[in-house]
């Protein structure tokens, strides 16, 4: 049972379990409402410590720092799934935590998570554990002959995983992820991928966005639209109804991410969850009245939902650090010049080749319009657009 969230006003002080862009958005959301906010597991230089109150640099198992981390907060939240159980579990006895630790643990788990999904009764691509060469090429022979092999701990972005096309490559790809136990699933031929940002208040009330149409570019998320004409009636109520269910099984305070596979009957099937805010969602800074991120801190701040309908429709385009090897100031200077387009940069030095440094939302009068000012933005920066755009 999750405990009620204590009702904390400005001036209260937030702790955020990681230092990366969603912790630094989060605290931008925060402390424009006068709340205070300190980050753990991260340096001062990090993307959310720059614009926290305090870090505390120390690691996830060090309960000395832990201890002191949660005598200055008044509650506890995260921006990353990857936070060790036990270190929230330690938290837990000493200040309220948000979301809870069933829902971290099997975010964390590939295997956990979809069991617990087909539990409760919510479609999901077939899947079959397997802990050998041996078990994923039985597994794969009876999805057809392909499959994708995931790892079930530490993937994301299309880390620890493999397409494999045929069941004479399993042992290689086997032994290339090099672990003990993985998932086998079968492949989803779909007609797009979309997600959902949900959040669940201490009343149980639950709110939606509308889903968002993505896009991924070598398994990263590359542009984001909302809402989107794509997507149906249909396959958006079923969306929702599939993220309320989640988030009441796992009895959520606070803010997730659905991922789903829009198929060609016009359903949806589950990828995956993210127990936090989502990089899809990052467009409703600009498009909405309450973000992502101020739903996060009104939930575990035991405060009522904001508003979350949009305001215009809205596209977001991720910056990595491929997309902004030719950005100048001059052409910096030409994005700031395009109206309805906002600049977010996550305050990282070193622009590594498919690193997150940023991102631009775009709204415009339709979607169409929207998208192609995020794509013209980016286009400004001088980045040429891969071939499928
Ligand atoms: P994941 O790390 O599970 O989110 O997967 C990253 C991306 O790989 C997804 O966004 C899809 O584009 C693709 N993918 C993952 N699982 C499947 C599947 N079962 N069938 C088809 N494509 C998939």
């Amino acid at each position: 049972m999750t405990t009620s969230p204590r009702v904390l006003g400005p001036g209260s002080t937030l702790g955020m379990l990681g230092g990366g862009q969603l912790g630094r958005m989060f605290a931008i959301a925060a402390r424009q409402c006068g709340y205070r906010v300190m980050v753990f597991g991260d340096p001062s230089d990090s993307p959310a410590g720059q614009v926290a109150d305090r870090s505390f640099a120390n690691p996830f198992d060090d309960q000395d720092a832990l201890l002191r981390f949660a005598q200055s907060v008044n509650v506890v939240t995260y921006e990353q799934e990857n936070i060790p159980v036990s270190t929230v579990e330690f938290l837990r006895s000493h200040v309220n935590v948000y979301p809870g630790v069933e829902l971290l643990r099997a975010s964390q788990h590939r295997l956990l998570e979809k069991n617990s999904l087909r539990k409760i009764g919510i479609p999901t691509a077939d899947f079959v554990g397997v802990t050998s060469a041996a078990q994923a090429e039985e597994a794969i022979r009876g999805f057809g002959g392909e499959a994708i092999l995931k790892t079930v701990t530490l993937g994301y972005d299309g880390k620890g995983q493999a397409r494999v096309r045929t069941t004479s490559d399993v042992e290689a790809i086997w032994a290339g992820l090099g672990v003990q136990e993985a998932i086998a699933e079968r492949v989803v031929d779909f007609d797009f991928e979309l997600s959902i940002v949900a959040s669940r208040f201490g009343d149980g009330t639950c709110a939606f966005y509308p889903p968002v149409l993505n896009q991924h570019v070598n398994h990263i998320l590359d542009l984001s639209v909302s809402p989107s004409p794509a997507i149906s009636t249909r396959q958006a109520d079923e969306a929702v109804e599939i993220a309320r269910a989640i988030l009441e099984h796992f009895q959520v305070i606070g803010v997730l991410c659905v991922e789903f596979f829009a198929t060609r009957d016009g359903h949806v099937l589950v990828n995956e969850i993210a127990p936090r805010p989502h990089n899809s969602g990052h467009l409703t800074i600009n498009a909405c009245r309450s973000s992502q991120f101020e739903q996060q801190f009104r939930a575990v701040c035991g405060l009522p939902s904001g508003d979350v309908r949009p305001l215009a429709p809205a596209a977001m385009i991720n910056l990595l650090g491929d997309h902004l090897l030719q950005a100048t100031a001059e052409r910096w200077r030409s994005v700031f010049e395009l109206p309805q387009t906002f600049v977010h940069m996550y305050g990282k030095s070193e622009a590594r080749i498919g690193r997150k440094m940023g991102h631009i939302t775009c709204l415009g009068s339709s979607a169409e319009e929207a998208q192609a000012a995020a794509m013209e933005s980016r286009r400004r920066l001088g980045f040429s657009m891969h071939p499928e755009h």
